[in-house]
């Protein structure tokens, strides 16, 4: 049987009790609304832990637009039932107060990852997902955390955040679950009309366009025309889309060793983000 808790204090008393027993603790942080892409990701934490805990919190300092907030699809119950038939051993599913209560906000210096992209179109966006991303490293105290790389630089952003404040964590980047015409899967998914949900589909085929062309087109052309097929697509609003370093997120150059494109766009209502490794 899978464990609950709500409260970090009986969560903590639980894991202390596992980690006397030198069993390793996975954390796979979600928002809920959960699909094939989180499940994925409790795979990967079982197959490198004796403990899987999920979390699932809608984070509200992440969210800069309050509408995105309030409309977020929240399931808990069909998320516990997946959670179950998924085997995973502990849900941590606190509410806002236990999280945020006598919690002071901070700024962390995140530098430039946290204005590009996602950031500018997000502006403060990253300060909300290390301030929830370090509260729930440090009530569980996992020994390895896992995270999408549907959100490329979300992880680079709690890399760095690792790293700035020594948190004692392993973290793995777990592959893109994509439906099976290539959309990638999205809590926000259920928002997509049908019709919408085919326009979508601009974003994954123009990222695999750049995957298979950009061995043989200057960069600057393939930013351009990835943007004009995005561009010309119904309903679609593009945001931005980048082919960066995979460390910096800066325009890479064609001699770059690690490259990865990165796009953002709005569906109707619905923002949807997504990305490929290309080096
Ligand atoms: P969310 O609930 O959207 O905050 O996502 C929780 C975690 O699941 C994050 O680390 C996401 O990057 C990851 N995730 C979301 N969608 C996918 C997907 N399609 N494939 C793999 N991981 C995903």
């Amino acid at each position: 049987m899978m464990e609950i808790f709500t409260s970090r204090a009986a969560l903590q008393a639980y894991l202390r009790q596992l980690r006397k027993l030198n069993k390793p603790i996975g954390l796979v942080p979600t928002m809920g609304a959960l699909h094939a892409g989180h499940l994925s990701l409790i795979k990967q934490a079982q197959s490198q832990n004796d403990v899987v805990v999920c979390s699932i919190f809608v984070n509200p300092t992440q969210f800069n637009d309050p509408k995105d907030l309030e409309k977020y699809p929240r399931t808990i119950d069909a998320d516990i039932r997946m959670l179950q038939d998924a085997n995973c051993d502990v849900l941590f599913n606190p509410d806002v107060k236990e999280i945020y209560d006598n919690h002071e906000q901070w700024h962390l210096p995140l530098g430039e990852l946290e204005h590009l992209l996602e950031g500018e179109f997000r502006p403060g966006h990253y300060q909300g997902v290390t301030q929830v991303v370090s509260i729930l490293l440090s009530v569980v105290e996992p020994d390895t955390a896992f995270f999408g790389q549907k959100d490329y630089q979300q992880f680079l952003v709690i890399s760095k955040m690792v790293r700035m404040l020594h948190i004692p964590v392993k973290l793995v980047m777990c592959p893109i679950k994509r439906e099976p015409d290539g959309l990638a899967m999205s809590s926000r998914n259920v928002h997509l009309s049908a019709d919408e949900r085919s326009h979508a589909l601009i974003l994954s085929k123009t990222l695999n366009w750049v995957k298979d062309n950009f061995k043989s087109t200057p960069f600057p052309q393939l930013k351009a025309e990835a943007e004009s097929m995005i561009s010309r697509e119904a309903g679609v609003e593009l945001e931005y889309i980048e082919i960066a370093n995979g460390e910096t997120l800066k325009p890479a150059p064609e001699s770059d060793k690690n490259i990865v494109a990165l796009v953002a766009a709005r569906v109707g209502k619905t923002r949807l983000i997504d990305n490929v490794i290309l080096v």
